[in-house]
């Protein structure tokens, strides 16, 4: 759980590259296998296979694996043959999780012709031949395992990228310090000893509310418990009501009861909601003190929980006061998604459609399949989401440029939402803004031809609204949509697609109010 991250695959494979980079990626100690032995031992590792054999080198292999995962988490690079002796496999999956790299035969010929390490088991006269026979050998070996990742013609840089989107691990880094963004399944299990290898301190005071407390409240505070924590839990109501400063005060309150202090942690458990409002008790308590997320719907796991923005609702507006008070973790765990709402589950899937738009066709093309192709992949649907959003808030933390793309589809979408007395949720409001932000990208010529169409019935296939509700006076929606505090010196300015994978940014549509009138 939440532990050691493990490279292997074939020789030339890149576990060692990749594992270096990965372990600065997410800030992790790095630890090279083959190099520990060499320390260890004072002889290099060709030299201990000619003079003691292979029988005696994984002797060797699998005691330096069992000294390297009593470390604090690292990324390790493993030998090529590390994980052949299944108890060595059995105790590397005990404390971690296995990233094995597939490369094709050519592209591996290539890197061992090129490359300068000497590879004991390729010395023969015929090294091509003997790789050969090796990955012939070995095929079913590395094939057996779960997380595989294939690195032909990638760059370094991007095997690194997904395999942290396959292993849902990214470091969200731009507002103050930097944090974990983790998605994993059986991960609320594991909160307790995630704060523990984080040094987090307690007294902990926990928000939820009353849909999230009764499933997951035990489980998590068993968890805190079994680490050692003393634990303080509210339950506020559910829902977007309870979103205001009445019940933030009532939450501050209960921290003071709790007990804490400036070196104390707040943890959110819940939805957008309970994350929105616990946060900003957070960052408003004694000037701030620390928080984790634990988000439990989609649209929180890939869209609130990331990103620091906090708040609450007033009367006049939804989110007008807050703070950008980052967490110093944000853990969701797939499998609550299981008892979520079908209609919220529907609703988060429009932000999940959203980001693919923005950056990922590989995961619209995943929307586009269908509600039950979505469904029974939901974790990787949530870890390439959370990627979407960590890549752009990453470049833009305090919004002022790139992050705008994630308007997309809210400038309509907020219209609509208010003009239908928030009768829509906010993830409908979005599929319908979609739609109808690509309407007006195509009508200047900004959109690729059939992008209205794709998105409309990628949407649609998922079960959300891509129209404007018969009902719902255009006029109602414009004069909103003037009112949209994201707006700049009076001009609405949308962030529209361009096609898949691509959004462009403070885009002015001259008449967009006749267009929207018309449809
Ligand atoms: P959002 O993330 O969409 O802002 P909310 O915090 O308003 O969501 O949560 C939406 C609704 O779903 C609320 O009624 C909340 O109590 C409920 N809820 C949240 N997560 C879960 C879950 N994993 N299982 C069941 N109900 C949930
Ligand atoms: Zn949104």
């Amino acid at each position: 759980m939440l532990q050691h991250i493990f490279l292997y695959g074939p020789p030339g494979s890149g576990k060692s590259t990749i594992g270096r980079l990965l372990a600065q990626a997410l800030d992790l100690p790095f630890i090279d296998l083959d190099t520990e032995i060499t320390r260890t031992t004072g002889r290099s590792i060709p030299r201990i296979f000619a003079t003691e054999g292979e029988g005696r080198f994984r002797r060797i292999e699998a005691e330096s694996l069992r000294k390297a995962v009593q470390n604090s988490p690292s990324a390790i690079a493993l030998g090529g043959g590390a994980l052949l002796n299944p108890e060595a496999r059995a105790l590397a999956e005990e404390h971690g999780r296995v990233v094995c790299l597939n490369v094709s035969f050519p592209e591996l010929q290539a890197r061992i012709q090129h490359g300068s390490s000497r590879r004991p088991l390729l010395e023969g006269s015929d090294p091509v031949e003997q790789l050969r026979g090796l990955m012939a050998v070995r095929a079913a070996h590395y094939g057996s395992f779960p997380l595989r990742l294939d690195t032909d013609g990638k760059l370094p840089a991007e095997t690194v990228w997904e395999a942290q989107k396959l292993l849902g691990r990214f470091r969200v880094r731009g507002m103050g310090a930097a944090y974990d963004a983790i998605a994993e399944s059986g991960g609320l299990a594991g909160v307790g000893q995630a704060l523990r290898q984080r040094g987090l301190k307690g007294p902990l005071a926990l928000v939820t509310d009353g849909n999230v407390g009764p499933i997951y409240l035990a489980d998590v505070e068993k968890s805190l418990l079994a680490a050692g924590y003393e634990v303080h839990s509210q339950v506020i109501k559910p829902g977007e009501a309870s979103k205001t400063i009445d019940t933030v005060i009532k939450v501050w309150s209960g921290f003071i009861e709790a007990g804490l202090d400036r070196g104390s942690t707040v943890i959110a458990l819940g939805g957008g909601v309970v994350g929105d409002l616990a946060g900003f008790a957070a960052a408003t308590y004694l000037r701030g003190v620390k928080w984790v997320n634990l988000p439990t719907t989609i649209l929180a796991m890939v869209d609130s929980s990331l990103g620091g923005k906090t708040g609450v609702d007033l009367p006049q507006a939804k989110n007008l006061v807050g703070a950008f008070h980052a967490p110093v973790l944000t853990l969701a765990d797939p499998d609550t998604l299981a008892t979520l709402p079908e209609r919220e589950l529907r609703s988060g899937l429009a932000e999940v459609v959203k980001h693919g738009i923005i950056a990922d066709p590989d995961l619209f093309a995943l929307c586009a399949r269908g509600w039950n192709d979505v469904t029974a992949q939901m974790g990787r649907i949530v870890r390439q989401a959370m990627a979407v959003k960590v890549q752009v808030i990453e470049a833009d933390p305090f919004e002022q440029g790139a992050r705008q793309s994630l308007n997309l589809g809210h400038t309509v979408g907020h219209g609509v939402e208010r003009a239908s007395g928030f009768r829509l949720s906010h993830g409908e409001c979005v599929a319908i803004g979609m739609v109808v932000e690509a309407q007006l990208a195509e009508a200047i010529g900004l959109a690729e031809p059939g992008l209205v169409d794709t998105i409309r019935s990628t949407l649609a296939g998922l079960g959300l609204p891509v129209e404007i509700p018969e009902d719902l006076p255009r006029d109602q929606i414009v004069a909103a949509m003037g009112f949209d505090k994201k707006r700049s010196a009076g001009q609405v300015r949308f962030a529209l697609p361009v096609h898949i994978g691509e959004v462009r940014t403070g885009v002015e549509v001259a008449g967009w109010q006749d267009i929207i009138m018309g449809l």
